[in-house]
């Protein structure tokens, strides 16, 4: 890990002992993500703690670095935030440079966008935000969010995590395609969100049998299946 991040790593050890002082602190793994704006990550698999800070934030000072870190791992254990660790954090983000970057960012990156979420008869966003609540407790990052351009139909969605799209293929905006068919798409497009790229001895794993599992928890699995 680079040097800063050595150090944003050890605040979270920090806020862990703070939050959580009976137990050892697990192992800590922090990167900086290129989220779509001012959005940050954190969660708990197999016992490891995987932060992703907003890339924006990469030069953000380290009294802010250590209010960000209480402020999520407060987060992770449901307990309130700190208002002196949100202060220095909002202050922080409230700056004009900060704001104009995630304008920015979300302006190139939307060019990704093939066409807009609503189709015409879908909405994308919609379908995003009910399957967010209902499956993953609206903690999923909103990636951009589109039709594609073509009708394609051995592909019907992709993720790109680089640029935090998801594009659903335009052949599936129709009122005769069923809406749990187009909610599986993204359904299975979310969970690449969720459980990102494993790298294991220079393979990358995308559908491990943890993602495989979880995708069988969408209601209409058998019926999505057997349709597509
Ligand atoms: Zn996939």
């Amino acid at each position: 890990m680079p040097e800063n991040l050595e150090q944003i790593k050890t605040f979270y050890q920090e806020a862990f002992q703070f939050y959580n002082p009976k137990f050892a602190v697990p192992p800590i793994k922090v990167e900086f993500y290129a989220y779509i704006g001012i959005n940050h990550t954190i969660r708990v698999r197999n016992g490891a703690v995987y932060v992703r800070i907003a890339e924006i934030c990469r030069k953000m000072p380290a009294s802010a670095q250590k209010s960000l870190a209480f402020i999520l791992v407060a987060k992770l254990f449901r307990r309130q935030v700190s208002p002196k660790a949100r202060e220095i954090y909002t202050n922080y983000v409230k700056q004009q440079p900060i704001r104009e970057t995630a304008a920015e960012n979300r302006k190139t990156k939307g060019r990704k966008i093939i066409t807009p979420a609503q189709g015409d008869a879908y909405d994308l966003e919609e379908i995003f935000d009910c399957l967010n609540r209902k499956y993953f407790k609206s903690s999923l990052p909103k990636p951009i969010l589109g039709w594609s351009a073509r009708k394609t139909y051995r592909i019907l969605g992709h993720h790109d995590s680089a640029h935090e799209t998801v594009v659903v293929s335009r052949s599936l905006d129709d009122i005769k395609v069923p809406k749990y068919v187009v909610e599986f798409v993204v359904f299975h497009e979310m969970l690449h969100i969720f459980h990102p790229t494993e790298h294991r001895n220079g393979r990358r794993y995308n559908h491990t049998a943890q993602f495989r599992r979880d995708e069988r928890k969408f209601a209409y699995y058998k019926e999505a299946e057997s349709w597509i």
